[in-house]
């Protein structure tokens, strides 16, 4: 953290705190893939973990360096790294950090991606618990000696439950286990992970961050608060070189960026860092827009539920209002049986019917048979899918004209 201006004020003067060539406002996109030393001694030293600088891009690039700046001031941490897609920030922080055997609890509600790579990291030799995290009893009663991390999400996608983030932080703490929280949902404007004692934060930041569905892009924060020096699977040779607090990123920038090789590309982080100066104007009218449209949703006869934590008829909405700045932008509703959902999408002229969320634009998507599909019916069932349920990402555009679409698609 540099200075104690707001959170749009921040982003915004970021780039030009480095003193910028010319000036520039933007962090200028460096396409150099290899860096040059005058004194081969830097380059040894680099290697070394002895100096920070650049050597080769796979591992670090001044124009990632600057959009990992930005997003680590947003979640109020310690450093971040950036990576090409939220899944490779996911895949590649486990598989820096876990090894076989180790434990995992994770919530039942994940991202199916999510899901999916945990499951391979299982057939590899990982233990996972998945439990209603809604509760921290679910959590501590599958607490034990061998686990080594606490992976929730803050809002789940597409039912919206909100895990027990505080109690669970408490918990995570009080066991010395890292706690990954991942914050796409409701991205750092309005919710800090560190605030319930997150070790790590998640971010992909394809969805709200860069916001404008033009670039994809993942970054890992750590807060600060995991003491790495007492995590058995920190590699001994780093141990000699960085600092005790800068363990756990070096380890995933070595072990996990540098070794998968889910880089983020200049141009990506350019066009990121852009969309993250808007950040917190694009999640207001968002969250404005999707309460507007929850509240009227759940007032017609044709839809049976709605699932959105900014109404009073959801489960955790105390939770969410204490923890969030606003309730968010994602909502999924239950059509009534009398309509068909594939010819109710259809109906929409606005409302773009695709996959993805936090773009500008108001996008929909039948979970059962996309997102979900995989599963199969009894599987979702067991999760509380309903076969007709309509995922919403709600984007900026103005209210009533969203209303229309909706209000001439239901009538
Ligand atoms: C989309 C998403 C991811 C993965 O991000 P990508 O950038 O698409 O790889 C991870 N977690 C959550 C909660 C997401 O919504």
């Amino acid at each position: 953290m540099t200075t104690k201006r707001g959170f749009t004020t921040t982003i915004l003067h970021d780039d030009r705190l480095g003193k910028p060539e010319h000036g520039s406002l933007h962090k200028p996109i460096h396409t150099s893939v290899t860096y040059g030393h005058e004194d081969v001694q830097d380059l040894v030293d680099i290697f070394q973990n002895k100096k920070k600088g650049y050597a080769y891009s796979r591992q670090g690039n001044p124009t990632v360096t600057a959009l990992e700046h930005k997003v680590t001031n947003m979640e109020k941490g310690m450093a971040s790294i950036a990576f090409s897609t939220g899944m490779a920030a996911i895949s590649a922080t486990v598989m820096a950090l876990i090894k076989h055997g180790d434990h995992i609890v994770a919530s039942s509600f994940l991202f199916g991606n999510t899901r999916s790579i945990f499951q391979t990291y299982t057939d590899m030799g990982l233990d996972v618990t998945y439990v209603d995290a809604t509760d921290v009893q679910n959590v501590r009663n599958e607490i034990k000696a061998s686990t080594k991390m606490v992976f929730v999400e803050t809002i789940a996608n597409p039912a919206t439950q909100i895990a027990d983030l505080e109690a669970i932080g408490d918990l995570c703490a009080e066991k010395g286990i890292i706690y990954v929280v991942d914050n796409t949902m409701t991205s750092p404007y309005l919710f800090n992970p560190i605030d319930v004692k997150a070790s790590l934060i998640i971010n992909s930041l394809t969805k709200y961050i860069g916001g404008h569905g033009n670039a994809l892009g993942g970054c890992v924060t750590d807060t600060g608060l995991f003491n790495w020096i007492k995590f058995p699977n920190i590699f001994e040779t780093f141990k000699k070189q960085v600092k005790p607090e800068t363990l756990g990123l070096t380890q995933i920038r070595k072990k996990g960026l540098r070794d998968s090789g889910g880089t983020l590309s200049p141009e990506a982080a350019h066009s990121i860092s852009v969309g993250a100066e808007t950040l917190a104007l694009r999640l207001e009218r968002a969250s404005n827009n999707a309460l507007a449209l929850a509240k009227y949703f759940e007032s017609h006869p044709l839809i049976k539920k709605v699932f959105y934590p900014g109404l009073e008829s959801h489960p955790q909405r105390e939770r969410a209002a204490k923890l969030f700045a606003k309730f968010g932008a994602l909502m999924s509703i239950e059509l009534d049986e009398s309509i068909d959902c594939l010819a109710f999408l259809n109906k929409l002229k606005l409302v773009v019917k695709s996959s993805n969320l936090g773009d500008t634009r108001t996008l929909s998507i039948p979970v059962a048979q996309t997102i979900f599909f995989e599963l199969g019916a009894e599987k979702r069932a067991e999760m509380g899918i309903p076969e007709s349920m309509i995922r919403l990402s709600i984007g900026i555009e103005d209210l009533d004209d969203l209303m229309d679409d909706f209000k001439t698609a239901l009538a």
